[in-house]
């Protein structure tokens, strides 16, 4: 029912990308569910293996997921791992089933989980799934008690010479006391956490999350390898600008964010 999973190529490129990785000669030429099945036989030496099913889902996000149920292990992976070099579908179901069984996962799994995960061109699949399948999560930018485009304007022309070009801007449609701000590359879209649409929270507060994700149009992120820098050195030195930089971060704490990185929780990993 499901293509074997194609390693000629692919064997190629995990040796261009990855570096020297040690693949069992038993990961060419199975299908995702033998793969599976030898995950399993792996993670729970000496269990019965059960019957496996494993999917690839149109989801509009990279996430996958594995389910145990009435002995059947179903396995759904968004499809943006369809045609993925065989180690890294093998990482991946390493991922799922530890994470299952509550297990740790091998170091070099999730490595090579992550160096394909970065990888420019999946990333900009993903975006690219986005765009097409997800719904952008935002409203209109004039909130009960703040106006977004507004505060962008006016950061604009105070920080960036007014040369900032406006994505779309909006109000998250879920509250979210975590993540205060984000900036979706995808729909190209700054969005704000609407709980801080209220009278009792400072301008000051929503000027600086909004400064934050605003920084994140200047300075896009930088891949290394297995790391993702989300706030390069040039974008923390950018941040410094900001007024009342060191009052904003004690309020987006006391907002319930435990550091100022958890602003950038929010961002599509
Ligand atoms: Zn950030």
């Amino acid at each position: 029912m499901h293509r074997p999973v194609v390693v000629g190529k692919a064997f190629t490129l995990t040796m261009l990308h990855m570096g020297p990785v040690q693949v069992e000669s038993a990961v060419l030429f199975e299908t995702p569910e033998e793969m599976c099945r030898r995950v399993w036989r792996t993670l729970r030496p000496g269990r019965p293996v059960p019957e496996i099913r494993v999917d690839f889902c149109p989801f509009a996000s990279a996430r996958s997921c594995a389910r145990l149920r009435d002995g059947c292990l179903h396995v759904r992976i968004s499809d943006v791992f369809e045609g993925a070099p065989a180690p890294v579908l093998e990482a991946l179901l390493y991922l799922l089933l530890a994470k299952l069984f509550r297990l740790p996962v091998p170091a070099p799994y999730r490595h090579r989980y992550r160096l394909y995960w970065n990888r420019r061109d999946v990333r900009q699949r993903l975006h690219r799934l986005r765009r097409e399948r997800g719904r952008k999560a935002l409203t209109q930018p004039e909130g009960q008690v703040y106006n977004l485009s507004e505060i962008f304007d006016a950061l604009n022309a105070k920080y960036f010479h007014g040369r900032l070009r406006r994505p779309a801007l909006g109000w998250s449609l879920r509250p979210s006391r975590r993540v205060l701000g984000h900036y979706d590359a995808a729909h190209d879209a700054i969005i704000i956490s609407r709980l801080l649409d209220r009278p009792s929270t400072p301008r000051l507060l929503v000027e600086y999350v909004m400064f934050h994700e605003m920084l994140h149009l200047q300075f896009p992120d930088e891949s290394h390898g297995t790391r993702r820098q989300v706030h390069p050195p040039a974008f923390r030195q950018a941040e410094k600008a900001f007024d009342g930089l060191e009052a904003a971060r004690r309020l987006a704490r006391a907002f319930g964010s435990a550091e100022p990185p958890a602003l950038t929780e929010g961002h599509r990993r």
